[in-house]
């Protein structure tokens, strides 16, 4: 783990710290000219650029990738991006075992986590494994300083809800909650005053540390019904992901606050009001989407997502019942306010019923 403003100037040093020479730049379309640039600073250690990772990793832009290293003789891979680019990084691993070197531009996390999420005919499936974990992370605020204020804040609380799900998951350890704690109080800190100014360095440097430690804290514990439903939504409905995420965490937040006291009140604490509505009015000041509606999801779908959500069992701290849930999804897919109640009671329960 690298931080240091200026950061990618180490990339040669890291290829030849790993023994590599031949290494392949990873990019969207929208940074290719940022991965250019990248490989044109590395000459020759760098042999080529394939701009074209997409959301989601679509395992046929993995398959394409993976022809390129290979008829380029790549022996690294060098992702410079969000989530996405991470992503088809991590999947050309799993595939090649070809070390990683990754330069987050974002605050998604998913650079030191061991998940990786591919799709295949429109089907997300995850799986966990030491081989797609990147060698280096460098972390360069001059990259994010370019990130538009929508990727910025969604990718962000996206991060945030990796940290509240660590502060009630089913394997918790006394390090990921206090990781976890500080990564919730460290993106409520900055957020605001990089919507504020987007060129803040100091808080641009604060979001990338948020980033790490809530990264690591889904790296480390299981998640349970935020990400769970997230998971069905965007998938059942082909909703933005990070967009979701910040959408619905408060929702899941009112609904397990009767059963995770913990979670509940770290985020009062460090939001000063209850938890659910603070971290609601925190997501709309930041001008972050607020329903599931704005995202596309159609009405008819509310019972269908609930249904899907209940199918197969998984930890919850709170029993996930089909009424109260289907309201919480309700109260979503209209951005109503979180409701005071928790969705109806609450009894401590490990799994779905
Ligand atoms: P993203 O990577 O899709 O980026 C969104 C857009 O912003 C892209 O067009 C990208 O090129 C652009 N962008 C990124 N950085 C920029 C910059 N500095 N300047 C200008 N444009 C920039 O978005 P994301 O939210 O970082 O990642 C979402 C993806 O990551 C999802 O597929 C999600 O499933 C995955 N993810 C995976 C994990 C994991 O642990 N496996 C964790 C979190 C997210």
């Amino acid at each position: 783990m690298v931080f240091e403003p200026g950061g990618r100037q180490h990339v040669a040093r890291e290829l030849e710290r790993l023994g590599h020479t031949r290494a392949m730049v990873l990019s969207t379309p929208r940074q290719h000219a940022q991965a250019t640039e990248l490989a044109d600073s590395l000459g020759k250690l760098a042999v080529g650029v394939f701009p074209d990772a997409r959301m989601h990793t679509p395992v046929e832009v993995t398959e394409r990738a993976v022809v390129m290293a290979r008829d380029l003789s790549a022996d690294c891979v060098i992702a410079i991006g969000g989530g996405s680019t991470t992503g088809l990084g991590k999947a050309i691993a799993l595939r090649t075992d070809l070390d990683q070197i990754v330069l987050p531009t974002t605050y998604a996390g998913s650079e030191v986590t061991p998940i990786l999420g591919e799709t295949v005919d429109a089907t997300k499936t995850t799986l966990r494994s030491l081989k797609v974990v990147p060698e280096t992370v460098i972390y360069d605020i001059d990259l994010t300083l370019s990130l538009p204020t929508a990727v910025t804040v969604n990718s962000a609380l996206n991060s945030l809800a990796h940290a509240v799900e660590a502060l009630w998951a089913q394997d918790p350890d006394p390090v990921t909650l206090l990781m976890a704690r500080e990564a919730i109080t460290t993106f409520v800190a900055c957020l605001p005053r990089i919507v504020t100014d987007p060129g803040d360095r100091d808080a641009r440097a604060a979001a990338l540390y948020g980033a790490w430690l809530a990264g690591t804290c889904l790296a480390t514990v299981g998640m349970a019904l935020h990400h769970k439903l997230c998971h069905v939504l965007g998938g059942t409905f082909d909703l933005p992901h990070a967009e979701t995420h910040a959408v619905v965490l408060p929702y899941v937040v009112a609904y397990n606050a009767p059963a995770a006291l913990e979670a509940a009140t770290v985020v009062e604490r460090v939001l000063g009001a209850p938890g659910a509505t603070a971290l609601r009015t925190f997501v709309d000041h930041l001008g972050a989407p607020t329903s599931l509606r704005e995202l596309g999801m159609p009405e008819s779908g509310i019972t269908e997502a609930a249904d899907r959500c209940l199918a197969a069992p998984y930890y919850n701290p709170r029993p996930v019942e089909r009424e109260p849930l289907r309201d919480l999804i309700r109260d979503a897919w209209a951005g109503n306010p979180p409701r005071a109640d928790g969705y109806g009671t609450a009894a401590a329960s490990n799994t779905t019923s």
